[in-house]
């Protein structure tokens, strides 16, 4: 590699690295819905990520991607019908309070809400793409974050009917994006709330050995950030899971043990 390029290299992976979303703590609308209860219990108690030998490149680029969706559509506010001096058609990137985890306020930035709809942006590589359209559903951990901003609207004193996922394709054509939307429903947000904070009242008695005790779902492990191979000590990482057994029976066992 030339000293130029690694030059060049070091200056973006400095940047990834500083960025507020990198360095955020406390867990986020988007993680409260991850199916390994594991993941979000290591989230919890505050344990350092360990899977931190590659560069969160495409984060970055969705990062980035959204930083110009907020331009843009704030802009486009002034081209709308119905703009006045409220703000416009477009409300981009709102910190909403979406509720509390442990006696922590958790908020979260909306990516876009027009009137009646809250939307989150992502923006994905082709299999995620293909799989959202052959399922016409964004997964639950998506979709709980959508009803999670919904929430967060409400408790603003500003609900909304819809709440939706858009996704924008990260390798083909703009119009190849597909939206998903459904009714808000804030029970799906609150019982969301609800499973944290079960996870949450168990890293409190246990602290992040707590994560040990509770079941493992593969989900993306190897892009889990706590995720270590061939890890035999759970309070320093997980070692992962090719199939998940039962993860929704042991952790109903552990919260009634
Ligand atoms: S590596 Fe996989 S099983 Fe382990 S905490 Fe992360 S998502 Fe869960």
């Amino acid at each position: 590699m030339s000293d130029l390029q690694a030059e060049m290299l070091g200056v973006i992976e400095h940047a990834i690295a500083n960025a507020p979303r990198s360095l955020q703590k406390a867990i986020g609308p988007s993680e409260i819905g991850h199916p390994c209860a594991r993941r979000i219990a290591y989230k919890l108690a505050g344990a350092p990520e360990v899977n931190t030998g590659r560069v969160p490149w495409k984060p970055a680029i969705g990062t980035a991607v959204h930083a110009w969706l907020d331009e843009t559509f704030t802009a486009a506010n002034a081209r709308q019908p119905d703009f006045d001096t409220t703000g416009g058609r477009y409300l981009c990137e709102v910190r909403v309070d979406v509720g509390e985890i442990a006696g922590q306020t958790i908020t979260g930035s909306c990516d876009l809400r027009t009137p009646e709809e809250s939307l989150d942006f992502k923006i994905v590589g082709d299999p995620t793409l293909r799989r959202v359209k052959k399922e016409q559903h964004p997964g639950q951990q998506y979709r709980i974050q959508g009803h999670l901003y919904g929430r967060g609207w409400q408790r603003m004193g500003r609900p909304v009917k819809t709440i939706g996922v858009w996704f924008l394709p990260r390798n083909q054509e703009l119009r190849q994006a597909y939206l998903w939307t459904e009714p808000y429903d804030e029970q799906v947000a609150i019982e969301a709330l609800a499973r944290a904070e079960s996870i949450a009242s168990l890293v409190q008695r246990f602290g992040v050995a707590a994560a040990g005790a509770l079941p493992m779902t593969e989900a993306y492990c190897s892009g889990c950030p706590f995720f270590r191979a061939n890890s035999t000590d759970l309070t320093q990482g997980c070692p992962g899971v090719i199939k998940a057994k039962d993860p929704a029976a042991e952790f109903a066992g552990l919260l009634a043990s």
